[in-house]
């Protein structure tokens, strides 16, 4: 059963559009379950229909026609129930609505399952029997299995509506394509065309790209083939000696497959339908693997890994021929399916306007360095049918997480219009560049910045920031092939120091473990967010913390900025032993005759633990500064990468509330300055809060700073504490965010949550 399942959702994938994804899913099922009739609706949120999309077994006719609201038939019930309906003989239900054009009089048994993705009802799958009777419970739950497999390949599909662009399919004319959701990377709205970057040399990856001249697209085809069949040859001949003529023959069947229609001629066609020739070639050879995984003969199955290796020596002449030079686009939208920061490098900064990744979430390195840059980005956008979308219209909206692919004049016109008030909104907020963050009752809050590249040092200085809040280290290891030496570091930070020097600059011993990974130093873990990570690593390393802290110390001499931040404490322990290692390297710097002051030390309270000890922690160190990110994935158990559980994770949780202010009070209780540098310092509304509990500086990353400063400058303290008392009665994060938004929305602020509001 699940090797049938595993091959209709492999085909399913394959599809090159809606349509056709529809109609292998109606005929596999119909012939797997042995029924009569197998049927998709799909829902029509704007109309509130389930609209027949493809039948075997019904009139085919009826195909677009079919539209049925959520009030009657049997279809839109089990849609509306999200549950399954196994009923002997349809007619006779009271919701049974009888449509003309579908014939379907002479079936009586009736099984409809919901098509259901990250709680949304897409559709309907049906099976239908002549028999009067209710289908098995096997066949019920074999149906579910196969609706829920379906599910992400369905919503992929619609997501690129006509999908590759070389041909739009008919019977999707009318059907809304929907976004995809991601999660929100960085802020802002993206408007442009998608350039798709993928990895070389991987045949998966490879996206669909139109071209215009199709004879020239051909013969760079043929060379590559050609170019394999010599290389194949050759091959053959070296081997002459070692091999027996009979293990060369696979050689020789190569060579055959090669020049067969069913590769090079397949090929040739779709380059001909505007394909270039690597989408054409990655269509090939996946329908080929395809067929030949379905093969009953094991031998004729395993000759699907020839099929592909095959693919992958065409592929490696085809992208040697014509090295890319990609012209990029203005308003260049990047997109793909783990896009790392080198990548984001290689765009022409005039040309950049927006990311999108498949994988990541908002702590990456890539979203961290798209915020530095001022440059929205989208991450965690799985459903994103990749391969599908190079050179489409595209927006990516960063607030919300979602993308929009070859949007509707609608759609496109309302987010120009949001992106024109958000432009105007920027350049009114860059006016208070200079202007402390004072409340109207003169309360003073300091606004730092959230720092880790050098690259972002310009522009933070540029924002105004009153210091680095947050220098996450962990960058300059990660961009190297070892573990930098005490110099190579104590060169990075001394340019830090000095760029914000008088200000102060807080750098964060090594925090990697978790989803931030050394390629020299990996660590295979099935839990890495509960396992070795941050402090515990660099504690069971004396050596790699004592350089570091050795070379933070050093850079700071003379100029005696630098605080030292410690991450991932959750024990007083750990505290005590960073602490004594801190204070030898000092004694040692001291004696080696090194005039450097001892810096001011903090901890990170990211972990349920730290906050129940913050007295304790408060009253060894000098700060504390609250982690947002990584306290509102351990206190509600929500991986804070995972876009399954995204809608879950908010640091608005009554529980974040309730910690952060219990941190405070502990760090008042024991005189010493607390402030916040996760993410929700940067979000304003969580701002407000956070300046009514009593924080003392937030920091965040640079394009959230000019919103942030502006509402500390529209609000007094008094108003926040009385908006801060609201939020603890209430008992749910959406009860908070509403309630935020509406009084964000009543004092005319609506256009700092987002633009246009
Ligand atoms: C945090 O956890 O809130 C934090 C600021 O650290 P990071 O995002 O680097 O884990
Ligand atoms: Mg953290």
């Amino acid at each position: 059963m699940l090797d049938i399942l595993r091959r209709i959702v492999q085909e399913v994938n394959l599809a090159n559009n809606l349509e056709q994804a529809l109609k292998i899913i109606v005929k596999r099922v119909k012939n797997v379950m042995d029924v009569d009739v197998c049927s998709v609706f799909l829902t029509n949120e704007l109309d509130n229909e389930y609209v027949l999309m493809a039948t075997d077994g019904l009139n085919s006719e009826a195909v677009g026609k079919v539209r049925m609201s959520d009030k009657v038939g049997l279809v839109s019930l089990v849609g509306m129930r999200a549950e399954a309906l196994n009923i002997a003989d349809a007619e006779k239900n009271p919701r049974y609505h009888h449509f003309p054009e579908v014939s379907e009089e002479s079936f009586h048994g009736f099984l409809g399952v919901p098509i259901i993705h990250h709680r949304k009802v897409l559709g309907v799958l049906v099976i239908q029997s002549s028999a009067v009777q209710k289908f098995s419970e096997d066949d019920e739950t074999f149906l579910m299995t196969v609706a829920a497999q379906l599910a992400g390949a369905i919503v992929h599909a619609e997501a690129s509506g006509g999908i590759n662009g070389l041909q739009q399919s008919k019977g999707e004319k009318d059907y809304k394509a929907k976004p995809i959701n991601g999660l929100p990377g960085a802020p802002g709205v993206a408007m442009g065309t998608a350039v798709v970057m993928y990895p070389s040399a991987d045949i998966d990856a490879i996206p669909d790209r139109h071209i215009s001249d199709v004879e020239k697209e051909i013969k760079v085809f043929d060379d590559a083939v050609e170019a394999v069949v010599n290389d194949i040859t050759g091959l053959s001949e070296r081997l002459k000696d070692v091999l027996p003529e009979e293990d060369r023959a696979l050689f020789d069947v190569y060579l055959l497959m090669l020049k067969s229609q069913a590769i090079s001629g397949v090929t040739r066609d779709r380059i001909r339908e505007g394909n270039w020739a690597q989408g054409a070639l990655r269509q090939t050879i996946l329908e080929h693997e395809q067929v030949f995984h379905e093969m009953e003969d094991s031998y004729l199955r395993e000759r699907a890994d020839d099929v592909r290796d095959l693919g992958r020596r065409i592929l490696m002449h085809l992208q040697e021929e014509s090295p890319e030079k990609i012209e990029y686009p203005h308003n260049t939208v990047l997109v793909g399916e783990d896009i790392s920061a080198s990548m984001l490098a290689e765009i022409p900064n005039d040309r950049l306007s927006g990311v999108i990744s498949v994988r990541g979430s908002r702590t990456s390195h890539v979203a961290i360095l798209a915020r530095a840059m001022s440059i929205p980005a989208v991450m965690g956008a799985t459903d994103l049918p990749v391969g599908r979308i190079d050179g489409r219209t595209i927006i990516a909206d960063g607030y919300s997480g979602r993308v929009f692919i070859s949007p509707s004049s609608d759609i496109f016109d309302e987010f120009k219009r949001l992106v024109k008030e958000e432009t105007e909104l920027s350049d009114e907020l860059m006016e208070l560049r200079d202007l402390p963050a004072k409340t109207e009752d003169g309360i003073e809050i300091s606004l730092l910045v959230n720092s880790g590249l050098l690259s972002d040092i310009t522009p933070s200085l540029q924002s105004g920031a009153e210091g680095i809040g947050l220098y996450r280290t962990e960058f300059p290891f990660m961009e190297r092939q070892k573990f930098p030496s005490e110099e190579e570091q104590r060169s990075i930070y001394r340019q830090v120091l000095e760029s914000f020097h008088p200000r102060p600059v807080t750098l964060r011993t090594l925090d990697v473990g978790g989803d931030k990974a050394l390629p020299y130093f990996p660590i295979e873990e099935d839990n890495p967010f509960l396992g070795w990570r941050g402090i515990r690593i660099t504690l069971d390393h004396p050596e790699i913390f004592l350089v570091q802290v050795r070379a933070m110390v050093r850079a700071s001499k003379g100029l005696n900025n630098l605080k030292i931040l410690l991450p991932m404490i959750s024990d007083i322990s750990e505290l005590n032993e960073a602490l004594g290692l801190i204070h030898q390297v000092y004694g040692e710097l001291l004696e080696e005759g090194e005039e450097v002051v001892m810096p001011e030390i903090g901890v990170m309270i990211e972990v349920p633990s730290a906050v129940y000890q913050a007295g304790n922690l408060a009253r060894r160190v000098d700060f504390l500064s609250i982690g947002t990110n990584d306290l509102t994935q351990y206190l509600l158990a929500v991986d804070r990468n995972n876009p399954r559980v995204a809608s879950l994770y908010d640091s608005l949780h009554p529980a974040v509330i309730r910690a952060i202010l219990q941190v405070v009070e502990s760090a008042r209780a024991h005189n010493k300055p607390v402030s916040v540098c996760g993410e929700m310092a940067g979000d304003p509304i969580a701002a407000l809060l956070l300046l009514a509990m009593g924080i003392d500086s937030l920091s965040m990353s640079v394009s959230s700073l000019p919103r942030v400063k502006w509402v500390i400058r529209n609000v007094t303290r008094e108003r926040a504490r009385q908006i801060l008392s609201e939020v603890l009665l209430i008992e749910d994060t959406a009860g908070i965010r509403k309630y935020l938004n509406q009084t964000f929305e009543d004092a005319g602020m609506g256009g700092l949550v987002r633009a246009g509001n």
